[in-house]
């Protein structure tokens, strides 16, 4: 059985078999669709079902049963069965493909307890474009690759990295501790969905934890002195007052952004903590009681992002409004495709 699929903002149309993803379907016929992990777990592909039916052989782990129910799919799990119309989203600024290049380490230098600064500059004749809260795949030596999202604004040569320590990892521990200046770095970038969209003007409640402050940073750093910024509640979870590793820096956004407020909540506040405590997400909740006319950004721990998503829904937010990028390990989707295989 053949299906027509249809991308409502292009009107680019493909036909999809039966028993392939939309997204192996749209790549087939030339037709680029956003994309990641290609396992369901990255929620890069995601699609809006706006006509149609479709199947899973087995509903993805990146997506939640709030999504499907809103009518969002993950393109490289779902299969077609009816014609459809699907709607990818709006693509943002137009963004170079993504390439295997060789970096050079500038500097890895210590934020925080657990927190190290990378930065890297990138070959002279490399023209990136990119969009603000997107990441890079590192590249180890035996194809290994481990995500980190940029921590700058696009439109320069060297990139910026916040990256956390897992104890025993062996990029964030190990390899990162013994690159030197001058050391080379393969990358691939750019890559991901996660972005600012401008197309959706509303107040901002951008959420953190930890190193998911780096791609909130980059896009807010795209917004700084700009006319259009609109106004921006900045909420980031650390564990304790050393782990907010860009405190100082963060209060001096508020000169060059719109209506700037910034909320740090510490879920194991040192006894002379004066300001927020307990969980950021929950900060959000306590503040603002209705968030149906809010866009809302998400970033860092898988579970921050699943438990603030389904509590911010039931205080009206709108997942067609709602933008989220997870710090999953690369492995743990490897994993339980293994899993699902092997079972
Ligand atoms: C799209 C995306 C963007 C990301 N951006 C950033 C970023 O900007 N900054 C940043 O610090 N991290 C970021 N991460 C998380 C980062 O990719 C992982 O922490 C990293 O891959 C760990 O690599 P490693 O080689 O040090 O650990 P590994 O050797 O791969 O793992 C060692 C052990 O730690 C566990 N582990 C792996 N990752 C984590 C983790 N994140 N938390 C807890 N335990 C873990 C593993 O299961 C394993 O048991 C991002 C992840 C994704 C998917």
């Amino acid at each position: 059985m053949v299906y027509q699929i249809e991308i409502a903002e292009t009107g680019e149309r493909f036909d999809a078999q039966a028993d392939e993803s939309l997204l192996q379907a749209a790549a087939s016929a030339g037709v680029a669709l956003p994309h990641d992990c290609r396992l369901g777990g990255c929620g890069a592909c995601r699609v809006k079902v706006i006509s149609g039916a479709l199947e899973y052989e087995e509903f993805p782990f990146g997506l939640s049963q709030e999504e499907a129910d809103a009518g969002f799919a993950l393109a490289c799990q779902a299969r077609a069965r009816s014609n459809m119309v699907i709607g990818a989203g709006h693509a943002g600024a137009a963004v170079s493909p993504p390439t295997v290049v060789e970096a050079r380490v500038i500097e890895v230098s210590a934020l925080g307890p657990d927190v190290r600064r990378l930065a890297i500059a990138l070959p002279q004749s490399l023209e990136l474009r990119f969009n603000p809260g997107q990441y890079v795949n590192v590249l180890l030596e035996n194809g290994a690759r481990r995500s980190f999202s940029m921590a700058s604004a696009a439109g320069v040569a060297a990139l910026d990295f916040h990256i956390k320590r897992v104890p025993g990892g062996r990029f964030t521990d190990t390899g990162l501790a013994a690159l030197r200046p001058g050391d080379r770095l393969d990358i691939e970038l750019p890559l991901g969905t996660f972005r600012f969209h401008a197309e959706d003007y509303r107040p901002l409640v951008m959420v953190a934890t930890g190193t998911g402050l780096a791609p909130v940073k980059a896009m807010l750093e795209s917004l700084m002195d700009d006319p259009d910024c609109p106004p921006v509640s900045l909420y980031w979870g650390a564990r304790s007052q050393a782990d907010l590793y860009l405190h100082d820096e963060i209060l001096q956004w508020g000169a060059r952004l719109y209506e700037f407020r910034y909320v740090p909540v510490l879920s194991r506040p040192h006894e002379g903590w004066s300001g927020r405590k307990g969980y950021v997400q929950h900060a959000v909740c306590e503040d603002l009681a209705d968030l149906s006319e809010h866009a809302v950004y998400l970033c860092g721990s898988p579970a921050m992002i699943d438990d603030a998503r389904r509590q911010f829904l039931q205080r009206g937010a709108s997942l067609d409004h709602l933008y989220a990028d997870s710090f999953t390990f690369q492995h743990e989707t490897a994993l339980r495709v293994h899993d699902r295989e092997i079972s």
